[in-house]
């Protein structure tokens, strides 16, 4: 029987928590350290893809989320300055085509559903924790208050700002910020008095322009506001937009720095007694909607490596084989979003054009019907164009790769 460890996970993010049910399972004693006094409620929408959806399902929490999950209609890819629809996605289709389902949350219900599960299923969560430090050689963790937790393996799962992957990177490591987004609220019932807005509240919306974008989105767990991000100045975009922002409730604004890391030298300690994961060493910026998918993955896989720990001594080097293994994939996907982002940026002019006329001749179909329901393990040479590209991205089974 392999020895049962007792677990340390730094941060209650959707990463943190996702690992701490998968471990569980296992039987493994696991503590969440969470520096905030509950989940954060900050975000608006998360989509949680097949190959994100898959590993939750594993883990017995298909029929809880199935009921959060909200259908959301389409997505339409606008140009700025007169609102032209480029291109539309759908969703609905992705279970029948990678057999598992494209969810879409509430990012704080999710949660606090994970946080609930988690605690059901045996995992502490103690919030109010701020960590401060760890000690590699006990290996324990030290909070701010100097309360000290010891640990036969730290997970860091404390987000882009990560203060444990330092420790293994020997360094601070500080995130690229590729743009600033400023969100806002605005009343539905504002919006349904305007003809010209009234399609707003029943569609996913984004506006493009050269670096600037605009995000209308309806909140999954919202009858009365929806979300608007803008990024940059919002002058040259359509008058919808300048409406739209009229509306605006002042009270309920935030900003979100978009931001990603670079590859690091390491997601392990030397000691093999601490690992970091999701955003702490794969950040990245959100236009592939695979950020919180990836610490998922992570999640998954961290736990069938260490269903072959055998002994403590094992640690350390399944802890390289989980690296070895999630490594590709998630700089893959990092990858994938920067270059999204600057595809979408682009300046006026005939790069611009041509991104608009191969959108409106292709449009973006997420479900490849041609997928042959293989995968290849490596990421597709060619990214976005690759035939292997959508089985890729959505049909992979991490678990099942990694046995
Ligand atoms: C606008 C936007 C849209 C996005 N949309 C999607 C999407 O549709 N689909 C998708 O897959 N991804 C999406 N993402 C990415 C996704 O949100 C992130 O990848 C994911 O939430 C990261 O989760 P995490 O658990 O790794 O980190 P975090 O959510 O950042 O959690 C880290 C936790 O650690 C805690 N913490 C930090 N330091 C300490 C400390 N010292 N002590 C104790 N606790 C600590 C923090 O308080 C926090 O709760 C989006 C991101 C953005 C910005």
């Amino acid at each position: 029987m392999s020895p049962q460890l007792n677990i340390v996970i730094i941060g209650a993010g959707i990463a943190g928590l996702t690992t701490a049910i998968a471990l569980r399972r296992s039987g493994h004693t696991i503590t969440i350290l969470e520096r905030h006094s509950g989940c954060q409620a900050l975000g608006g929408r998360v989509g949680i893809s097949p190959s994100g959806s898959r590993i939750l399902i594993a883990h017995g929490l298909g029929d809880v989320l199935r009921k959060m999950n909200v259908r959301e209609n389409v997505t339409n890819f606008r140009r700025y300055e007169n609102g032209a629809i480029l291109t539309s996605t759908g969703t609905q289709n992705m279970e029948d085509v990678y057999g598992s389902p494209h969810w879409s949350f509430s990012r704080y219900r999710l949660q606090k559903a994970l946080a609930e599960i988690a605690r059901q299923r045996g995992v502490e969560i103690r919030f109010s924790c701020q960590v401060e430090g760890i000690d590699e050689d006990c290996p324990s963790v030290i909070l701010r208050d100097g309360t000290v937790i010891p640990a036969d393996l730290i997970i860091g799962a404390d987000g882009v700002r990560s203060r444990i992957r330092d420790s293994i990177v020997g360094g601070s490591i500080k995130p690229i910020v590729f743009h600033t987004s400023y969100n806002t609220e605005i009343p539905r019932s504002l919006i349904a008095q305007d003809p010209s807005l009234i399609h707003l509240l029943t569609s996913f919306n984004f506006w493009f322009g050269p670096g600037k974008e605009v995000m209308s989105a309806n909140m999954p767990d919202r009858d009365d506001i929806i979300q608007m991000s803008l990024i940059s100045r919002f002058a040259g975009f359509e008058p919808s937009i300048g409406k739209l922002l009229d509306l605006a409730k002042t009270e309920n604004g935030f900003i979100w720095k978009l931001a990603e890391l670079p590859s690091l030298k390491s997601w392990v300690s030397t000691s093999g007694k601490l690992v970091a994961i999701g955003d702490a060493v794969h950040a990245m910026v959100p236009y592939a909607g695979m950020g919180a998918v990836q610490g998922i993955e992570d999640a998954g896989s961290l736990a069938v490596c260490l269903e072959h720990l055998q002994k403590l001594a094992d640690l350390p080097g399944l802890l390289k084989v989980f690296e070895a293994i999630r490594r590709p994939r998630a700089e893959f996907m990092m990858k994938v979003a920067r270059e999204r982002a600057v595809g979408l940026f682009l300046p006026d002019g005939k790069e611009q054009e041509q991104r608009d006329n191969s959108f409106k001749e292709h449009q973006i179909d997420l479900t490849d019907k041609n997928w042959d329901g293989k995968c290849s393990d490596d990421p597709p040479e060619g990214g976005l164009l690759s035939p292997l590209y959508a089985g890729y991205m959505f049909g992979f089974d991490v678990m099942d790769h990694v046995s």
